[in-house]
């Protein structure tokens, strides 16, 4: 589990029933929503929750470093609470399925120096791409 909602508490940040539905909604392994869904799904269980604050409360999760924001190019961002665990993640090319994968190597210790340019490189990310047994 992702511990989302442990985590929020233990920062102090103020649980609104607003807020904690979309922390609900976001909690779990291998989640990847994108806002609308998120919205979707916090709307089956607030009815009343407006897009505009699950828009803003994804936006905070994202600034206070709980949740991830995963660009897949060409779809709409998705949101990941597993923020706290280094991983990459493995991509369907037809369905947009997101795994969290944690390949052998470092992919930040796989660039050599000579390749670094004199960059002091801080991140590295790594999309495996292909086809999900659903899909292949
Ligand atoms: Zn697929
Ligand atoms: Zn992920």
């Amino acid at each position: 589990m992702s511990d989302l909602l442990e985590r929020l508490r233990a920062r102090g940040w103020r649980l609104t029933s607003q807020r904690r539905v979309v922390a609900e909604v976001l909690d779990g392994d291998h989640v990847h929503l994108t806002a609308d869904e998120v919205h979707a799904r916090a709307a089956d269980r607030l009815p009343e929750i407006s897009r505009a604050t699950v828009y803003n409360t994804l936006g905070e999760l994202v600034t206070l470093g709980e949740v991830l924001e995963v660009a897949t190019d060409g779809r709409a961002k998705r949101y990941d609470p597993n923020a706290h665990h280094p991983h990459q993640h493995l991509v369907c090319s037809a369905c947009g399925t997101i795994r969290d994968v944690h390949p052998d190597r470092d992919p930040l210790a796989a660039l050599p120096a000579a390749e670094r340019f004199g960059f002091a490189v801080a991140t590295a990310e790594v999309t495996y791409r292909g086809l999900c047994p659903d899909c292949a």
